[in-house]
């Protein structure tokens, strides 16, 4: 099977890879869809000598994010039939200790796994997952929205839910990219109060089409002042960072509400400097709270409501499997919503 592999430098490549077979209590999964992720972009730009591969240095297919068929089932498998769509939930825990058996996979206390980590992507015909991993989809959900939900959309409603947010509150969300949009359109469902803040014209206007009303420029407007008018001086209840980088995340602290929740989801290596004993006196004891990926919990909390919210519109490019540099090279420029590989049509 063909797959999608990153070269480093920004260069990607073609492997003949062979199909894998599933083990006891794993499902061997067809791709349909897989999406784009700013984490992959960070991959993509490595130099050659960081790119992941397995521990006899063969090359991996790249990608994170699938959603498709349950093609084989492994021995001792139950719970899935040939044909079922289906979404992958990307980090894989031992499935025995308590956090694992409580949904919460990614606080797994044994040694975790994820896609195009330490364990193969998914931008290739096909892989397999434990069958804890996967989760069937309604029929009211296409592909490609399960694939943005395997990341973006995952990641949002752990925002969601680990801020404990409620509706009336009010939610700043800084960066409005996949998992920006993908969280203002839960909170907007939720009766959450929210303004959007970002760099980009093209994902402000987009914010707007889904419905956004306080949507500002990071570097036209006095963000803190904007947003201080808006609250009557008291702050935001929960601020998002979803950018990752450390002039966003110490931003959060200019105006978290006094005993508010910031909510740490970009990725990113930089150190911050804050003075955090005088800002948690100052906010009356704020929290920071890490979001690392989504537990498998809130993916089927998610699921239950995502077929009532208009998550299609934050997909705004689609590209034939054929033409991934394209694809990779939009998603590099930054105007654009979620980009999606297609990479098979039919199960
Ligand atoms: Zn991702
Ligand atoms: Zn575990």
């Amino acid at each position: 099977m063909n797959g999608l592999i990153f070269e480093g430098d920004k260069k990607l490549g073609w492997y003949d890879f062979e199909i894998p077979s599933p083990g006891e209590g794993e499902v061997l999964i067809k791709v349909s869809r897989a999406a784009i992720c700013g984490t992959d972009l960070h991959k993509y730009q490595l130099p050659s000598e960081q790119i992941p591969t397995t521990k006899y240095g063969e090359p991996v297919p790249c990608g994170h994010e699938p959603a498709g068929w349950i093609a084989t089932l492994g021995k001792g498998v139950t719970s899935f039939q040939k044909g079922q769509r289906v979404m992958v939930a990307g980090v894989i825990g031992c499935g025995t200790c308590h956090h694992c058996l409580t949904g919460f996979n990614t606080a797994c206390i044994q040694e975790l796994k994820g896609l195009y980590w330490n364990y193969p992507g998914c931008n290739t015909s096909f892989i397999v997952m434990p069958e804890a991993n996967v989760i069937v989809l309604p029929d009211n959900i296409s592909f490609e929205v399960a694939s943005l939900l395997s990341c973006a959309g995952g990641t949002a409603m752990t925002i969601i839910e680990e801020s404990n947010i409620k509706p009336g509150d009010r939610l700043a969300i800084i960066g409005l990219g996949p998992v920006g949009l993908c969280l203002l359109v839960i909170a907007l469902s939720k009766g959450i109060e929210v303004v959007g803040i970002d760099v980009s014209e093209y994902r402000l206007e987009l914010a707007k089409k889904l419905g956004i009303t306080r949507a500002l420029h990071q570097k036209n407007e006095n963000i803190t002042q904007k947003i201080l008018e808006w609250s009557q001086g008291s702050g935001c209840d929960v601020v998002a960072e979803c950018v990752g980088i450390a002039t966003t995340q110490k931003q959060s602290f200019d105006f978290v509400a006094n005993r508010g929740t910031i909510a740490l989801a970009g990725l990113g290596n930089e150190d911050f400097n804050a003075n955090l004993g005088a800002l948690t006196i100052d906010k009356g004891g704020i929290k920071v709270i890490g979001i690392a990926a989504t537990p498998i919990l809130y993916f089927r909390k998610l699921l239950k409501i995502a077929s009532k919210l208009d998550f299609e519109k934050i997909i705004t490019h689609r590209f034939p499997f054929v033409d991934a540099v394209k694809a990779f090279r939009i998603v590099e420029e930054g105007n654009c919503g979620k980009v999606i590989l297609e990479i098979e049509d039919q199960f």
